[in-house]
């Protein structure tokens, strides 16, 4: 799988802000995915004969039944219906969606470009030298190589079974082929089948070895972008007990009963999460982590990013955007189609935060598809809150009252607890507190005249800092 982010539009880039946003995006675009073969003959020459050498001693130790996967003949049917789904979002993260699919399993035989998935559509790929892709690919959406290195997106068993293999410790941050072995787990499932799951995260993988017991939905994994891979993404291959290819969906081009308990819709067209930026989100060249820029508290001057990421987006169907203040009435609504289809895409909108706009959580809302999804962020706006905008020279605190809570841009990703002095120019300290771990917040309690100020900062640590700024 190879993933490419491209800018849709060509004012996507430009950062200028306007008065009023128009329904036309003011940025995204889409990070589409281009075949490249995720497993090559040799990798399946030594994950075969790896698996057949690891059964038959598993065998022999009594670990699996004697007669596992060979009860079955080659073309017998494996148990319908059993199949979870192999990712699950961890705890703390919440995105209503965290995937999407760039390819099925190839049914054609034949190559180059002779291609079928499981729903006769060519949503699955092969290659001149005789590949066939003989998996699912499911990808991360959005902010994949942070959901990586957050460990947002675990794999996990899709059915009961045994390990009967795992390749780890290969590097996982693959953005080309590159001809590298990848971090695997394979499972002999109850029924006979086998699962491989490909691409994993180094050193991610359950401390169970060969031999050892899982059920379905047990953590396996992370989902990394080990081997033959442009970007993080789960490659799912299910094998019968002799070895065929299994294509776990079922449809026109695939008869049968699926394998999956709940078999998911060929296009899933689905809101993956909706954000509020600081700043436009930035999607670095693979494998450098975006700048995700994500912000959920506003003061009046600051830029409002409001950002949908999408998988499977249909042009046919529009979304229903809408931003409502606190008190639910609406700020503004607006219609957004994609102009085409995309397997992962995303657009955003900005405003300048006015001094006018109400204090308190906000709500931006996406309808689409008969599915409604919220992201709620707050302003903090009026009398003794203001902000110090960070600037080359000069820190300026705008607007008035030049008194209050004050939020200072640069501090607010600090690792530590801050202990500040303010003084004026004559070196009289007008303020002195502690600024939270990561807040930014200086107070000062009284109003100060125009003028000059200095900002020490001390480290606990004892290293110390300047910052100038001008209230005016
Ligand atoms: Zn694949």
């Amino acid at each position: 799988m190879r993933t490419i982010l491209s800018c849709l539009l060509l004012q996507a880039c430009s950062l200028a802000v306007t008065a009023q946003p128009v329904p036309a995006p003011q940025g995204g675009g889409s990070y589409r995915t281009e075949a490249l073969p995720c497993l090559l003959p040799a990798d399946y020459q030594r994950i075969n004969s790896m698996l057949e050498k690891n059964i038959a001693q598993l065998k022999a130790e009594g670990k699996l039944a004697a007669d596992w996967g060979t009860s079955q003949p080659a073309d017998a049917k494996p148990t319908a219906g059993t199949f979870i789904w192999p990712l699950r979002q961890e705890p703390g993260f919440s995105y209503n969606s965290y995937y999407g699919i760039s390819n099925y399993v190839d049914l054609d035989p034949l190559y180059p470009n002779q291609v079928k998935d499981w729903n006769c559509g060519a949503r699955t790929y092969d290659q001149a030298s005789g590949y066939n892709h003989q998996g699912v690919d499911i990808f991360l959406w959005p902010f994949s190589q942070q959901m990586q290195e957050n460990q947002q997106v675990a794999i996990v068993a899709a059915a009961d079974g045994v390990i009967i293999g795992k390749d780890d410790g290969n590097p996982d941050h693959s953005c080309a082929l590159n001809n590298a072995a990848w971090n695997a787990v394979y499972i002999g499932n109850s029924d006979g089948t086998i699962c491989w799951y490909g691409h994993m995260k180094t050193g991610s993988q359950t401390a169970k070895g060969p031999g050892q017991s899982v059920v379905a939905g047990e953590f396996l994994g992370y989902v990394g972008s080990s081997g033959n891979s442009t970007g993080p993404h789960l490659h799912f291959e299910t094998h019968t007990g002799s070895g065929d290819i299994l294509d776990p969906f079922v449809g026109p081009c695939r008869p049968g009963a699926s394998l999956w308990a709940n078999q998911k819709p060929y296009i899933e067209p689905t809101i993956n999460t909706l954000m509020t930026h600081g700043h436009a989100p930035v999607f670095p060249d693979c494998p450098q982590l975006e700048t995700i820029n994500a912000q959920s508290l506003f003061h009046p001057g600051d830029t409002l990013f409001a950002a949908a990421y999408y998988h499977d987006q249909n042009p046919a169907s529009p979304s229903i955007y809408t931003l409502y203040r606190p008190d639910n009435s609406v700020f503004q609504t607006w219609t957004h189609s994609s102009p085409q289809y995309y397997n992962a895409s995303y657009w955003y909108w900005y405003w300048k935060v006015g001094a006018s706009w109400p204090s308190g959580d906000w709500r931006f809302e996406v309808s689409y598809e008969g599915h409604t999804v919220n992201h709620v962020f707050k302003v903090e706006a009026g009398s003794g809150i203001a902000r110090i905008n960070a600037g080359s020279d000069a820190l300026v605190i705008v607007p008035n009252p030049n008194h209050g809570i004050f939020t200072i841009e640069g501090l607010a990703s600090q690792l530590e607890t801050l202990s500040y002095r303010v003084t004026n120019v004559a070196g009289r300290t007008v303020a002195t507190g502690h600024i939270a771990k990561g807040s930014g917040r200086v107070a000062l309690a009284q109003q100060q005249p125009k003028g000059i100020y200095i900002l020490q900062l001390d480290e606990a640590k004892g290293h110390r800092s300047y910052l100038r700024f001008l209230i005016r």
